[in-house]
Parts: structure tokens; C-alpha cells; sequence
């Protein structure tokens, strides 16, 4: 007000953000146009008009026919009624907090789930079937029919980059879990294979099958999601010049082991447990002495043996069906389910205690004598490996706590064996003509953000990946492009977007850092949780993202804060087998002796922890989307209980908020700084085209106009009510001041 005038001297008055701010307040007002506010005590944002201003205040009347006075600094402006429905929200003239939100609410309303942020696709999860797949969509999308967004015109612009610009292009799938990633991926790819196949669908039904095996065995219900991926994953699809599918690979980043023995209530193991105790056929059943699913120690812990609305039994026979496809043999797959077996009798392998020290001792009944015979080694040679540590020519024997340790360590290497070795298998299989390959189309689809109550290895592993690809995410989008406009001369409002460095430096600081600290603890002897705890909060202290108290450790990742449980870290970082193990595998039958001749040799070469091959393998993958053309989608998990026609925009802005859209929405809005309405476009300019090319929809005749003249596409970019331009028409207009 006053006070600025005098202050400033009245020199910037024009350009005060709070002079403009009342300026549009009074605007609104006068024109009885909507804006938008949070009434005190509520914490939902309002439809509302302007009754009356009062200079820092407004009267507003609520939709419960209340009257309230408020601070102008508490209104925002609402988009007008022919802005309720953008395909992309850089067309929104107003971009603030409610107007997105309302927009996306109102598009999910009505089913439509996709909707553009500038370059990023936005992806809601219906938590419904929605009738927009399929065939006839996929065959829209291939023929231009349809350009709303969806998860199939992002893969088709990858296709087309491929086939125009001849590089490898990649589709990176990100958001929290249960927000739909993987389904996104499997339409993405659905697409990709069908545009690519020519009628040669082999390679797309095997690639349909090899998730089916992939969802059976990297798959569980979490609290978060019922259908979990407790792995990342990349998926490879190779073109040749042609644009024919010529084959195809997948990568399979680290599957959560500690899942196999240990679960938190409610959730339950991989699926596959599930399945063949519900779905063995009588034979299989008596081969593997399979028992109901509620016999299993490692499956009815958690209190959780069923998932509504999933047949485990129909589910295990698709999984026969997609083995069979895959032209796996039936004596591979009795072998991979005897492990499957061997490792539910693992689990039930119970100790008596046979000393004052209360060493203990397996008990030799129906459990350890069903897992041996399964894994083809003698039981007293199991039973021997799980009484006593031998390392050398000394044994020691163990007390309950560490024999069970050293089961589920067992267990877990078998079952993580079994996985890797499926994944090879696919990957055999997809390999198809490699001599013509010539381009690749990536899917990457990896685990999101993930908190609990408790938090572990796992959770520790995920949250970093998700800060790397955020890191990534952020770079690409908002700081090359913000490069690419200093290069290009352009005025630049630098947008600050939150940094998520400091973070990133808590992990991977040399070598004081999480992960070093981790990898030391790890190939140490003398570690402890104790003395792991202890140097993290010595080292890590002074990072504004980290704090420690008793053996909790918190970390201020970019998407929330995490408290992660200090004890046992070191112990499931640690990837090396006790040789006792090692050698236990070695006398086993195939395919187990064939795991442990891998292992022994790989022992003698590396001893990297857990998170250490991880942060490699991670770094690997990042380098691969760089050297391509980067397409981005964004799922969205609209509310918690994964319910369908839920919007609850808390939780949507939240992730709105983390993934960063805003600035993302601001930088495009900054990159085509010019727009007009199609009518005032085409008002403007028809005058430069013949009559008979002249529509009576402005949208035909604007573009009609710019392709007459042949305005170069990259300067524009056409949205559902307005054209945008990265900057003045310049030929247009000199030629439209001929005309006149
Ligand atoms: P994420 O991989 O992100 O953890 P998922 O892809 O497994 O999440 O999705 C979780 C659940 O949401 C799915 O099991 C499915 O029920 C539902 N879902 C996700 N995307 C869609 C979609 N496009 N259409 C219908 N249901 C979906
Ligand atoms: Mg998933």
C-alpha cells in the first residue's frame, strides 16, 4: 500500500507483486469471477466469489451459505469454467495449489487419469478397471487418431523419436508405491510391442508371460500395495532398422530377500509360496509333501495368508502356463518348485536346546528332513550345518538366535538364486535376432518411496534409489532445460526447486558416508550394531538430513522423513556366505551345486556389500537413460486404502509436491511464454489463409495457418484451448500488416 510507495519511491510500483496482487483481487470482484480459499478450520480449499473487498480483506460467501472475511493474502485466483478440463496444465492460466488439484479431481471424476505436466505424463491410478486399453487404443494412438494423453501416446512418441532420430530412447516410470508403475509399465509395453511386431506376436506374449513369472516370484502384498514389486526393473526392448521388434532383455535389481523369513503383519511373502501350496496338482504335492499354506511358519506369521479377489490356485496355473510357454522343461520347473518347497520347510525347521549355554540343535523331524531331501543334500549334513559354525577346522556351536540367522541366511540365498536364475532364463529365451538389433526402447520401472512404521535394509535400499532417480528426475528436467534457455539468450526466472544434494551426500560421501560406513561394518569382524551406530552419528551428524537417537536413525529424504531401525543393518548388507554354507550348497544336487561353484569362485574376487553392488548396478542403469532420449511418467497414488474414486487431494499434492510438478509446470509455462486462445488466433491470422482453407472451428484454422506457413513445430506447441509459442510470431505478424 502507502507504505511501499513512500519506501520505494514509488518506482517499481507497477511491478509489486502485492499492488498486482490487489489490482487482479479487484478484478475478480468486480467481474464476479471465482477464486479459491481455505476457510480457517478447514483444510480444503474453496470454491468461492468475492462479496466484497475491503482493502487486505476480502468478503467471501462459502459454499455452506456462511459469509467470512479473509485476508487477500489467503485467496488465489481459480481458472475460468472453460479451464475445468486441460489435457495439460501448463494451459492453465492460473497455476496454483487448488486449480491443479481441481483440475486432475475433475478429469479423474470422469475416468480420464492421464493429463500432461509440460513434458511429464501424469498417471492417477483409477484402482479400476477403465475401458481406455486395448486393441482399438493401441491402434488409435499408432494412427494419430487420438492425442489425449495416455501411457500409449508417451510410448508411441518414443517409437516415432526411435524411428526419426535413430537413438535409443527410454521410458522412466516413477511415483510411491502403490501408485501404479507397474501397470503403467506392462501398457507401455503392450504398446511398444504391438507397434514393433509386425504379426509376429512371439516376442510379445513371451514378454507378457516372463512378467507373469516375474509377478509370481519378485511379487508380494505389502501394506501399501497387494501386487508389490520387491524388485527394480528394466526392460530392454531391441528394434531393428525396420522398427521390428528383434528381441528383448530384462534387468532385475535387487530383490528384497529378508521377505522370505521375515514378515510385518498383514503382509505377506512372494506370491509363489502362495500359489503352489494352493495350486500344486496332487502329484507335485506328494513329490514336494506340500501342506496347506497356514502350516508354514514363514507364511503364517504375519497374520495374512489370502489377498481379496486373488486365486492363488488359478494364478499357479498360469504360471505352468507361462513356464510352458517359455519353453522351460518339466524338469526345470520341478526343480525350481522343489526350491520353492525346500525353502517353506526350511522355515519350519524348529531347535531344542542341548547345553547349559543353550547352544541348540535342529530337531530331525518331518521339517529338516523335507528340506534336504528337497535340496538334495543328506539331513545330517544339514543338520550339522545348522548346530555348529565351522570355519577351518574349528566349530562352534550355536544358541537359537544365531542357528536361526544362519537358516533364514539359507533360505534367502536360495530363494535370491532361484530368482536370478529365472530372470537368466527369460532372458535366454527373449534374446531373438541380436545381429539385426539396432535401437533400444528402455522401460524402467523401479520401486518408489517407501515408510513404515519400522524400517530396515530394504526400505534404506529403496529410499536411496528413489533419491538417485529424483536427483536425475530434477536434473533433466528442470536444470538442462533452464541450461538450454541461458544458451539460448533467453530471459530466465531462475526457479528454485529443492535441492535433494545433501541428501544424496549422507549416502554416498567417500568415505564417511552411509554407504561406506555400511560396507565397513559389514566386512569387519569386530562391527557391531552398536559401534555402526555410533559412527554414524559421528560422522553423520552435522547433515542437516540426518539425526540418531538410541538405535533409531532418521533421514529427511526428499518425499518424507524415514526413522530406519539401526540393528541388523550390517548383518543384511553383508553378501558373503559363511563357507560352511558354501560348501553345504556344493554337495546338493542341481541346480544348487551349480549356485555354489558360481559363488565360490566369485568369492575369491569381490567382497562388495549389498548396497555397494546395488549403488554400481544403479549407476549403471542411469548412465544407460542418459545416453538415450528421455521420456517421463509420473503415477499417482490418489488416497492410502487403494480405493477406486477416491481423490483426496491431501495426498495428491503431497506427491504433486515431491515429484516436484510445480516448478516442472512453471518451466514450460516459461519455455512458451506466448499463447492466444485458438479463436483469438485464428481471428488474428485468418486473414493470411484462402477462404477455403478457413474452418468454422478456430482449433482447424490455427493450425491450418501454421501449416501454411510453415512455422517450425518445435516453436509451438498446441493445447486443448490455446496455442503456445516460445516467443513472438514475428512472420506471421509482418505478413498479417501486409495484408491489412
Ligand atoms: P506400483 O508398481 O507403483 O507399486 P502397481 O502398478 O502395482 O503399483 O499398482 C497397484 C495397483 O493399482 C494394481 O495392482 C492395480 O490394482 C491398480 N492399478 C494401477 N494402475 C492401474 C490402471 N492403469 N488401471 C487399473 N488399475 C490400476
Ligand atoms: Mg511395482
Amino acid at each position: 500500500g502507502d507504505q511501499r510507495l513512500s519506501e520505494n519511491g514509488g518506482a517499481t510500483l507497477a511491478t509489486s507483486p502485492e499492488t498486482e496482487w490487489n489490482h487482479i483481487i479487484n478484478h475478480f470482484a468486480k467481474n464476479k469471477l471465482g477464486v479459491w480459499c481455505k476457510p480457517p478450520q478447514k483444510d480444503l480449499w474453496e470454491f468461492v466469489k468475492i462479496e466484497e473487498t475491503m482493502g487486505e480483506e476480502v468478503s467471501v460467501v462459502l459454499s455452506d451459505g456462511s459469509a467470512i472475511t479473509i485476508s487477500t493474502g489467503e485467496i488465489l485466483p481459480a481458472n475460468e469454467k472453460n479451464l475445468d478440463d486441460v489435457d495439460d496444465l501448463v494451459e492453465l492460466c492460473y497455476l496454483n495449489e487448488p486449480s491443479v488439484l481441481h483440475n486432475l479431481k475433475y478429469r479423474y471424476s470422469r475416468d480420464v487419469i492421464y493429463s500432461k505436466a509440460g513434458n511429464v505424463l501424469l498417471a492417477v491410478n483409477p484402482f479400476k478397471e477403465v475401458k481406455i486399453y486395448g486393441n482399438d487404443f493401441v491402434t488409435a494412438y499408432k494412427d494419430k487418431k487420438s492425442n489425449k494423453p495416455h501411457v500409449y501416446a508417451t510410448a508411441d512418441a518414443a517409437y516415432r523419436d526411435m524411428m526419426k532420430d535413430g537413438g535409443n530412447q527410454s521410458i522412466i516410470i516413477s511415483g510411491v508405491s502403490g501408485s501404479g508403475k507397474t501397470e503403467t509399465s506392462k501398457f507401455a509395453m503392450q504398446y511398444l510391442t504391438s507397434v514393433g511386431s509386425q504379426n509376429n506376436n512371439k516376442i510379445k506374449n513371451k514378454l507378457i508371460q516372463a512378467n507373469c513369472i516375474l509377478e509370481a516370484f519378485g511379487n508380494a502384498k505389502t501394506s501399501k500395495n497387494l501386487n508389490s514389486s520387491r524388485f527394480g526393473k528394466l526392460i530392454d526392448i531391441n528394434y531393428n532398422a525396420e522398427g521390428i521388434i528383434s528381441g528383448a532383455s530384462i534387468q532385475a535389481l535387487l530383490l528384497e530377500k529378508s521377505r522370505v523369513s521375515r514378515l510385518r503383519r498383514g503382509e505377506r511373502s512372494y506370491h509363489i509360496f502362495y500359489q503352489i501350496c494352493a495350486g500344486a496338482p496332487p502329484i507335485l504335492k506328494d513329490m514336494l509333501s506340500l501342506k496347506m499354506a497356514s502350516e508354514y511358519k514363514i507364511l503364517n506369521q504375519s497374520g495374512c495368508l489370502k489377498i481379496n479377489g486373488v486365486d492363488d490356485a488359478d494364478n499357479f496355473i498360469m504360471l505352468v502356463d507361462a513356464f510352458d510357454t517359455f519353453g522351460i522343461p518339466h524338469e526345470v520347473q520341478e526343480s525350481v518348485f522343489e526350491l520353492v518347497a525346500a525353502i517353506l520347510w526350511l522355515g519350519n525347521i524348529s531347535f531344542v536346546v542341548i547345553d547349559k549355554e543353550e547352544h541348540v540343535v535342529p530337531k530331525a523331524d518331518e521339517a529338516s528332513r523335507n528340506a534336504a531331501r528337497l535340496m538334495g543334500c543328506k539331513t545330517d549334513d544339514l543338520i550339522d550345518l545348522l548346530s555348529t559354525n565351522r570355519i577351518h577346522n574349528t566349530t562352534t556351536p550355536l544358541t537359537l538366535q544365531r542357528a536361526t540367522v544362519k537358516r533364514d541366511a539359507l533360505a534367502k540365498f536360495i530363494y535370491d538364486s532361484l530368482f536370478n536364475w529365472l530372470v537368466e532364463e527369460i532372458n535366454t529365451s527373449l534374446k531373438g535376432d541380436e545381429q539385426h538389433a539396432r535401437h533400444t526402447i528402455s522401460i524402467i520401472d523401479i520401486y518408489g518411496f517407501e515408510s513404515f512404521q519400522k524400517n530396515s535394509f530394504p526400505q534404506l535400499l529403496i529410499n536411496y534409489a528413489d533419491e538417485r532417480l529424483q536427483r536425475h528426475f530434477i536434473h533433466h528436467l528442470c536444470k538442462l532445460e533452464q541450461e538450454q534457455y541461458e544458451l539460448d539468450g533467453i530471459h530466465w526466472k531462475n526457479v528454485e526447486s529443492e535441492d535433494n544434494e545433501e541428501c544424496l551426500d549422507l549416502f554416498e560421501q567417500n568415505p564417511t558416508g552411509l554407504i561406506s560406513i555400511l560396507d565397513e561394518g559389514s566386512n569387519s569382524s569386530k562391527a557391531t550394531d552398536e559401534t555402526f551406530t555410533d559412527k554414524i552419528k559421528k560422522h553423520l551428524s552435522s547433515n542437516s538430513r540426518f539425526s540418531c537417537e538410541k538405535g533409531t536413525f532418521r533421514i529427511r529424504h526428499f518425499a518424507g522423513e524415514v526413522p530406519y531401525d539401526a540393528s541388523g543393518l550390517l548383518e543384511q548388507n553383508s553378501d558373503k556366505l559363511q563357507f560352511d554354507i558354501i560348501q553345504l550348497l556344493s554337495s546338493c544336487k542341481k541346480p544348487l551345486n551349480h549356485l555354489a561353484s558360481g559363488l565360490v569362485k566369485q568369492d575369491q574376487t569381490t567382497s562388495q556389500s549389498a548396497f555397494v553392488k546395488f549403488k554400481d548396478h544403479l549407476y549403471k542403469i542411469i548412465e544407460q537413460l542418459e545416453n538415450s532420449k528421455q521420456h517421463f511418467i509420473r503415477c499417482i497414488k490418489p488416497n492410502i486404502k487403494q480405493l477406486a474414486g477416491n481423490f483426496e487431494n491431501g495426498i495428491v499434492w503431497e506427491q504433486l509436491k515431491h515429484s516436484q510438478v510445480m516448478d516442472i509446470l512453471q518451466i514450460s509455462k516459461s519455455r512458451y511464454p506466448i499463447s492466444f486462445t485458438h479463436q483469438e488466433f485464428a481471428t488474428r491470422f485468418g486473414c493470411l489463409l484462402s477462404h477455403n482453407l478457413i474452418s468454422t472451428d478456430p482449433l482447424r484454422t490455427s493450425v491450418a495457418i501454421l501449416q501454411h506457413y510453415r512455422v517450425p513445430t518445435q516453436t509451438y506447441r498446441v493445447g486443448s484451448t490455446k496455442l503456445f509459442f516460445q516467443g513472438q510470431v514475428d512472420v506471421l505478424e509482418n505478413l498479417r500488416q501486409e495484408v491489412l
